[in-house]
C-alpha cells in the first residue's frame, strides 16, 4: 500500500460540516495533494472575517493560514443570499442571529424574517468562494453558485445551517434530503471547489 503523496495542503476551517464536504469534493476530485486539517496547528488563531465579499473573505483565511503554516492553504466562505432581502444575509449568514455559527438560531430567524413574503419571491442563492494560497504568495480564488427557492418549513436531516429550507432549482427536495454526493455533485461549494482543483493539481 503506497502513502500519502504530493504536498500538504491546509484547510482553513474550524466547520467540521464544511470541512467534511470539502475533504469529499477535494479527494473526489483527485487534486494529488494530501490535505491536512486546521485542527493539527493548535495555536492559529481565528482570522477576523472583515471582507465585504466572500471572495475576500476566502483570500483572507487562507492568506493568514499560508503565512502562519508556511503551506499552501485553501479556504472557503460561503453563505445564502436572498433575493428578498437584497442579497442578504451574505457575508453574514454564519452569524445572522448575533452568535456565530448558531445555525438553529439563525435559521428560524431568517424563516420569521421571510414570513410575509410569497411562495412566488423566495428565490435565494447558496454561494462559496474558495481560495488557493501558497507560501511564495501565489493567489486564485473560484465563486461556484446554486439557485432556487426557501421553503416555509425545515425539512431533512442532512447538511447543515440553511439547507433544511433552500430547495435547488430544477429540484423538490431540500438539500438537507439529498446525499452527501447528491448536494455535492449541485452545490456552491462542490462547483467552486471543482473549479480550484485545477489549481491544486497544478501545485502538486
Ligand atoms: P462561513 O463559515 O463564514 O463561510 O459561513 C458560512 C455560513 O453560511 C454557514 O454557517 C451557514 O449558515 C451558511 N452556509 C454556507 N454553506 C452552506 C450550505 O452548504 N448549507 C447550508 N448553509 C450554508
Amino acid at each position: 500500500m503506497s502513502g500519502p503523496v504530493g504536498p500538504r495542503v491546509v484547510l482553513a476551517t474550524r466547520n467540521t460540516h464544511k470541512l467534511h464536504e470539502l475533504r469529499r469534493i477535494l479527494d473526489a476530485a483527485d487534486v494529488g495533494v494530501q490535505l491536512i486539517s486546521i485542527a493539527d496547528f493548535p495555536d492559529l488563531r481565528d482570522v477576523v472575517e472583515s471582507g465585504r465579499t466572500f471572495a475576500e473573505n476566502a483570500l483572507l483565511k487562507a492568506g493568514a493560514t499560508a503565512a502562519a503554516t508556511g503551506l499552501a492553504a485553501v479556504a472557503d466562505d460561503s453563505g445564502i443570499s436572498v433575493d428578498a432581502m437584497n442579497g442578504m444575509p451574505g457575508v453574514l449568514s454564519a452569524r445572522w442571529s448575533g452568535r456565530h455559527g448558531d445555525d438553529t438560531a439563525n435559521l428560524a430567524l431568517l424563516l420569521a424574517q421571510l414570513d410575509q413574503v410569497p411562495d412566488g419571491r423566495r428565490g435565494a442563492a447558496f454561494v462559496c468562494a474558495a481560495a488557493l494560497v501558497t507560501p511564495d504568495g501565489h493567489k486564485v480564488v473560484e465563486e461556484g453558485r446554486v439557485t432556487g427557492h426557501l421553503v416555509r418549513e425545515p425539512r431533512g436531516q442532512g447538511g447543515f445551517g440553511y439547507d433544511p429550507i433552500f430547495v435547488p432549482d430544477g429540484e423538490t427536495r431540500t438539500t438537507a434530503e439529498m446525499s452527501p454526493a447528491e448536494k455535492d455533485a449541485v452545490s456552491h461549494r462542490g462547483r467552486a471547489f471543482r473549479a480550484l482543483a485545477p489549481h491544486l493539481r497544478s501545485i502538486a
